[in-house]
Formats: structure tokens, C-alpha cells, sequence
């Protein structure tokens, strides 16, 4: 194997790793979160760390959960609000009741995949009828 191909598949190994660590370290605040929030923050700081550096997406199971300013773990209904806005594009906003910064995101595709499971479901009940 060539060297070049040796180092892409190191590298995706990193990248794999990176990942299960940030998804243990999410799992571990949201755990933590109801005792101890300044630790559910410091996990949510180190996993931002391990994303940063290898360079990997935040998964999307993780992506909402803290707030982009201050890194706070965020809990909806805790210390997070949400809320569904259709103007224009329909999307998620979350106010982190932390510092106040308001994320948006949109949800056109959870919608897209909605529409495509009813249209399987209609032409599932022409099948049987
Ligand atoms: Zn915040």
C-alpha cells in the first residue's frame, strides 16, 4: 500500500474516533446535565475541541444541543427554547436562555421527508386495495 493511501485511511480512522468520543461526551453531558450542568458544559467544550481539531461535522443528533456562542448544553423546556416559525422557510429557532443567542435552523428537509413517507404510505394502501 502506498504511503498516500496509508495516511487517508489513518485519517479517517482519526475522524472515526473523533466522532465516537463526541458522541460519548454528548451522551455523558446530557446524562450529567439534571445534577451537574457546569460539567455537561465542560463535555460539550471538550467534544468541541475533538470536532475542532480532527475536523469532522457535529453530528446532526448533537448539532442543536448547545448554544453556538457561549457552549452551553442546551435542554429544550430547561434552559433552551424552541420554537417552529414558517415565514419564508420554515424553521426551528432556539433561544439559549443562557446568554440570549438565537439559532435558526432550517427544517425543509425533516418536511421533504415527511411529504416522500406519506406518498409511500398512499401508494402502499392503492397497492392493497
Ligand atoms: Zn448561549
Amino acid at each position: 500500500m502506498s504511503k498516500r493511501i496509508l495516511r487517508k485511511k489513518e485519517q479517517r480512522e482519526k475522524k472515526k474516533i473523533a466522532l465516537e468520543r463526541i458522541n460519548i461526551l454528548f451522551t455523558l453531558a446530557e446524562r450529567v446535565f439534571p445534577y451537574d450542568e457546569e460539567l455537561a458544559n465542560r463535555y460539550v467544550e471538550i467534544a468541541l475541541a475533538i470536532q475542532q481539531k480532527a475536523k469532522v461535522r457535529m453530528p446532526r443528533k448533537w448539532k442543536r444541543r448547545y448554544c453556538k456562542r457561549c457552549h452551553s448544553f442546551l435542554v429544550p423546556g430547561v434552559n433552551a427554547r424552541v420554537r417552529l416559525r414558517q415565514k419564508r422557510m420554515p424553521h426551528v429557532v432556539i433561544k439559549c436562555l443562557k446568554c440570549g443567542h438565537i439559532m435558526r435552523y432550517p427544517y425543509l428537509r425533516e418536511q421533504k421527508e415527511k411529504r416522500r413517507k406519506r406518498l409511500e404510505a398512499k401508494g402502499e394502501n392503492k397497492a392493497q386495495s
